[in-house]
């Protein structure tokens, strides 16, 4: 294959990863000049284009060498990994993305009373997965047939092709509205991007090593939270002790009020209501979340 001298990503061409990963990218500075109902987008401003295709051929893709690198779900990478076979170049998983959160997991029609994988034996389950499927099987040492099919899965029990299913779940209301429940989940999943294992060392390498780097960055200031609050000098440790994890929280005085602090701690994730409940609770007053627009350390 001729050398390509620009990065090539691929990415879904429509469904529920090509938002969000397009904004992303666009996030890191990458910006495309071709309309997105074409195969192939052009990047502007830097030497990175787009490959737009169904998120399961991403994989193989990069295994060919055909894109550098690709934005999928790890579902769909980790089948891959699973049933490509040794003489397909190895992929790895080099970042994750925080979007298209879901699990795969063994779903049951509700009169099936599942406590334990060992009941499965015997049993057929229908899935898109079988590779990941099959590798929880022998890890439990279960034998179950695998019935694969490429989708509606959720209708197998009810047309009798299997006894249960394996399939991907985020909010469950697909289940609820085929008369299933969720048993057991065999891999919680999210987009990530996806490379070879081992990445090239020419000027290509160069360029996937600065889009981690913004990436990173991207991803450390999507996730974080400043958080401020007032608390009596008297409860600062037990406040202290519940904020959610990051860096050492810096104090400030607080003007006429000597036995007062302001504390400000920067947050690696979410603060849930929840969690400011108890920081209230233990003596905190004057909370404020804010989001964080850009980050310079
Ligand atoms: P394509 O045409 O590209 O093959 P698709 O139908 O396989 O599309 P989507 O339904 O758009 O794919 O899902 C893409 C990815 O989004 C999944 O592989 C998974 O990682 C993630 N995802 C998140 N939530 C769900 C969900 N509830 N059902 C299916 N996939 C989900
Ligand atoms: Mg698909």
């Amino acid at each position: 294959m001729k050398p390509r001298d620009r990065l090539r990503i691929a990415m879904q061409k429509s469904g529920r990863l090509t938002e969000p990963a397009l904004e992303l990218l666009n996030r890191c500075g990458l910006t495309f000049r071709q309309s997105r109902d074409k195969l192939f987008c052009f990047g502007e401003g830097e030497p990175v284009d787009l490959l737009l295709v169904r998120d399961d051929d991403i994989p193989g893709l990069i295994a060919q060498g055909v894109c550098d690198l690709g934005i999928v779900g790890r579902n769909v990478l980790s089948e891959f990994q699973l049933t490509a076979g040794t003489e397909a170049a190895p992929l790895a998983e080099w970042r994750k993305l925080g979007f298209g959160r879901c699990r795969l997991s063994l779903a049951v029609p509700q009169d099936l009373n599942y406590e334990l994988p060992g009941q499965l034996e015997g049993m057929r389950i229908a899935t898109s997965y079988p590779g990941l499927l099959g590798d929880w099987l022998a890890r439990q040492g279960v034998k179950a047939g695998v019935v694969t099919l490429a989708g509606s899965v959720e209708i197998a029990p009810r047309l009798g092709t299997a006894d249960l299913i394996c399939d991907l779940v985020q909010s469950g209301g697909t289940l609820v509205a085929n008369q299933l429940r969720e048993a057991d989940v065999l891999l919680e999943s999210e987009a990530v991007l996806a490379g070879p294992a081992v990445l090239p060392t020419d000027e290509r390498g160069d360029m996937i090593d600065l889009l981690l780097k913004r990436l990173d960055g991207v991803i450390q200031v999507r996730e974080s939270r400043l958080l401020l609050l007032q608390t009596s000098r008297h409860a600062l440790d037990a406040v202290t002790r519940l904020l959610p994890g990051g860096p050492q929280p810096t104090l400030l005085p607080v003007a006429g009020q000597p036995d007062q602090l302001m504390l400000q701690a920067l947050c690696a994730g979410e603060v849930s209501w929840r969690q400011l409940e108890e920081i209230k609770k233990a003596g905190a007053r004057e909370m404020f979340v804010l989001p964080v627009e850009k980050m310079l350390a």
